[in-house]
């Protein structure tokens, strides 16, 4: 008995005797410590979940003297961006202010998924004399859907990942991708726009726009503007096509007549070919967008879950709905306009536009491989 009782000393429980008062110590620390943490309230920011509770963050700077009514058209220029992106933007944007707006005056709305800094908004004000407006995602446009299998997503991301695929793992960049497939054009600081030209960082306009491209648009019913076309990586869309196919079979008559669905499908509709508008430079006109169509293709696409599980970018998405509902002729390559971005370019062939240009025209993505723009050009006119 004497025994048992000197070895129950050393027991767990022995210790925990021993040493009760360093141990009440620790979990009073710990208990003030959740309690805090869980007591403590959210960011205002992560609160924001619709676009109405997006409205209070809206921060409009428009500069004396500037008048937006005066506008030909309803148009801006709209980015999606970082506060850690600022330098790279501010290149982007003095060239679409030397090349394009400076005598124009379009502004500029720039949206984040997290609240723009001061310096951002002071420092990017610096590149334009234009009205500038920062805006808040509304985190229902921006969270990881609930619909959507996080092991299923997971694995998908592995598998890319083991094929080196770029983005291949990265939950931003399918949220970015959601995004400008299916919400920014809900924002409310683009409510009153019919027009939007999508800019990004470290892009750069070659040649002088001497016209104004959102007129030029409006003037022949354009709903579509692009520079660059590509292929896509097959593995990152994978299921799109089917997910397009069981679309257009439950509702065919949202599909337009004289579609150019033969520029993404070489077979007559049997299998996608991958060629996609490259939408980091894209000029819409948001009607698109708004229309009950479109609207319906995205939650189609969306609860389909291709974004997550395999990487369905906005581009290859925006081009299935551009094929499915708009004729050529709704849709225009602006072969005009200098763009590099990345490795890609598109500068003009004929001498007659490269004399407004600062750009290698035996360097264009067109003469490649990797681009559809010449099987575009090819499309027969929807009136043929
Ligand atoms: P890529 O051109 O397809 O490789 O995609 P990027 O990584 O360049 O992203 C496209 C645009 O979305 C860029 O202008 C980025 O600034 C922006 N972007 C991408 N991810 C995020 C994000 O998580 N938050 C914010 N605020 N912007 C993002
Ligand atoms: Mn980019």
């Amino acid at each position: 008995m004497a025994a048992f009782a000197a070895r129950s000393s050393h027991s767990a429980w022995g210790l925990v005797r021993r040493y009760r008062i360093f141990l009440g110590i620790i979990a009073t620390v710990l208990i003030f410590h959740l309690c805090f943490i869980n007591m403590r309230p959210k960011p205002k920011h992560l609160l924001a979940r619709t676009v109405q509770d997006v409205v209070q963050f809206n921060d409009v700077r428009t500069p004396p003297g500037y008048n937006a009514t005066r506008l030909p058209a309803k148009a801006a220029f709209v980015v999606l961006t970082r506060n850690s992106e600022l330098h790279p933007l501010r290149v982007a944007i003095s060239q679409i202010e030397d090349r394009f707006n400076r005598h124009r005056g379009y502004p500029y709305i720039f949206l984040n998924d997290e609240p723009f800094t001061e310096e951002f908004k002071e420092t990017i004000s610096w590149a334009t004399n234009s009205r500038v407006s920062f805006g808040l995602v509304p985190r229902d446009h921006w969270d990881l859907p609930d619909h959507i299998d996080r092991q299923r997503m997971r694995d998908g991301m592995a598998f890319l990942k083991s094929k080196d695929v770029i983005h291949s793992d990265s939950l931003s960049y399918r949220q970015m991708s959601r995004y400008y497939a299916g919400f920014f054009h809900k924002h409310p600081l683009l409510e009153d726009l019919d027009y939007y030209w999508r800019i990004e960082y470290d892009a750069e306009y070659t040649c002088d726009i001497d016209y104004d491209p959102f007129v030029y648009m409006r003037e022949r019913a354009i709903k579509y503007g692009f520079t660059i076309t590509l292929h896509e990586f097959f593995d990152t869309v994978k299921s799109l096509w089917s997910s397009a196919q069981n679309f257009m079979t439950t509702y065919p008559h949202y599909l337009e007549e004289k579609n150019t669905l033969d520029w993404i499908s070489s077979d007559g509709g049997n299998s996608y070919n991958l060629c996609h508008f490259w939408t980091n430079f894209e000029v819409l006109d948001l009607a698109f967008l708004r229309s009950e169509r479109y609207d319906k293709f995205f939650q189609h696409v969306d609860q389909a879950g291709g974004i997550f599980y395999e990487r369905w970018g906005d581009a290859p998405i925006r081009s299935v709905a551009v094929s499915m509902f708009l004729r050529k002729e709704e849709t225009h390559w602006f072969e005009d306009v200098g763009y590099t971005h990345t490795a890609f370019q598109n500068c003009p062939a004929s001498p007659e536009l490269q004399k407004k240009c600062h750009c290698d025209p035996g360097r264009s993505i067109h003469l490649n491989d990797f681009s559809c723009t010449r099987e575009w050009v090819q499309l027969p006119p929807s009136k043929a």
